[in-house]
């Protein structure tokens, strides 16, 4: 298999490298996240402007011809820097869902602005007693002439605090949990009747309780199929725990790194404690199971485009391999680092809590493991 990426891809991923090691230092990222605003609206239009926002649309859709395997080198940029900036949120959900399902005035009316920066989404699908069945919604969007009335609550919605559109499941029919009967829509979050309460979340994003109070929209809001939209769901949730794979490996090739350097830097009993065998092995682990996650990551990215049995099993695997890997590698970074692993002015505990809260995204070990199973 051809693992080399293309010269465009080479250039991406150097000029995303640049800017985060130049502009998101880890000072600069911390004065950032304990900043009122939390996150920082002008690295999101530099990243408009350097075509990041619309490397994985289709020229069609006026992005820039990419697709999964630029939205991989992409994260795992942002991943390494522990950027906050809502990527998979705006281009890979709300992206996603319109390149696969939108109508063509859907797409004109928000790819373009999600290229250009002047629009950011948050994906509004977990409900407080849903875990991670995307089919178990209490939120109901009711006919009401040609649109629909929603009312519901939506849980830890990732980045939605800076967000000025939502992309939202409902349930238009049927019963709680089944797969029939759910629907996805697109709103301007300051919809009448959207409320929100917003929060820092342990790893320093974003995010809110979002609440639906006879919200009316018009029939311009169903994304897909009225009814039909839980395989959507899984194909664009699929595609962005792939990416979030990815921002996981990046994150752990620092760590590892970080930590290695620290081995050599610190000194006990005279010598550096790298020095000392029992930790270079526990340092090896760490690489291997890096390595291990990265492959995982990869094949999960090309079989995106899969039948779904093939694409759901590479991404359960994926999702259930890095999980584990950034488990290790961020307990092994903050039990070798000592002391130090568990301040906040350094760096490698926003490591950790990066990687321990990735498993909570999208399905965590223990689901990911059930639904490979299922398949198998
Ligand atoms: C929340 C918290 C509360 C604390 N409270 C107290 C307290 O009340 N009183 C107190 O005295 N201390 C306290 N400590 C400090 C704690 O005792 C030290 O963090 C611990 O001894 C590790 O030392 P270090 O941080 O300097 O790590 P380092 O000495 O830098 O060690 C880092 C890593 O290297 C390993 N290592 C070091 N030397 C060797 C060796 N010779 N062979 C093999 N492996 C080695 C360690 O196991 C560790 O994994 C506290 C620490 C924390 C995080």
């Amino acid at each position: 298999m051809d693992f080399n990426f293309t010269e465009e891809q080479g250039m991406v991923r150097d000029g995303l490298s640049r800017l985060v090691r130049e502009q998101y230092g880890f000072e600069e990222r911390r004065k950032a996240i304990a900043s009122a605003e939390g996150w920082r609206p002008e690295i999101w239009a530099q990243l408009a402007e350097l075509g990041i926002l619309g490397m994985p649309f289709s020229e069609a859709d006026g992005g820039f011809g990419g697709g999964a395997v630029d939205a991989m080198v992409i994260m795992e940029e942002f991943g390494k820097g522990l950027v906050v900036e809502p990527f998979i949120p705006t281009v890979v959900c709300a992206g996603g869902f319109l390149k696969h399902a939108g109508t063509a005035a859907q797409k004109e009316e928000h790819i373009g602005a999600i290229v250009s920066g002047s629009a950011v989404f948050a994906f509004a699908y977990a409900e407080p007693r849903g875990r991670y069945d995307y089919a178990d919604l209490e939120t109901t969007a009711k006919k009401d002439g040609a649109g629909y009335v929603l009312n519901g609550h939506k849980a830890v919605v990732i980045g939605a605090p800076w967000a000025s559109h939502l992309v939202v499941t409902a349930r238009t029919g049927g019963e709680r949990r089944d797969r029939s009967g759910v629907s996805v829509f697109v709103l301007a979050k300051d919809t009448p009747g959207v409320t929100t309460r917003d929060y820092v979340t342990v790893d320093g994003r974003r995010a809110s309780e979002v609440y639906f109070e006879n919200v009316s929209v018009g029939a311009e809001a169903l994304i897909g199929a009225e009814g039909e939209g839980l395989a959507l769901i899984e194909t664009v949730t699929d595609e962005a725990i792939a990416a979030l794979c990815a921002e996981a490996c990046g994150a752990m090739k620092v760590a590892h790194a970080m930590t290695v350097e620290y081995s050599r830097q610190r000194k006990q009993f005279g010598v550096p404690i790298g020095s000392f065998q029992v930790l270079q092995h526990r340092m090896v682990d760490m690489y291997t199971a890096y390595e291990q996650a990265v492959s995982l990551t990869y094949l999960a990215t090309l079989r995106l485009g899969s039948d779904e049995r093939t694409r759901k099993l590479a991404v359960s695997a994926a999702k259930v391999g890095v999980g584990q890997a950034a488990r290790l590698i961020g307990q092994e970074a903050v039990q070798i680092h000592g002391g130090n692993g568990v301040t906040d002015e350094y760096a490698i505990g926003h490591y950790f809590k990066r990687l321990t809260i990735f498993d909570s995204e999208f399905g965590n070990v223990d689901h990911h493991l059930k639904r490979h199973v299922a398949l198998s």
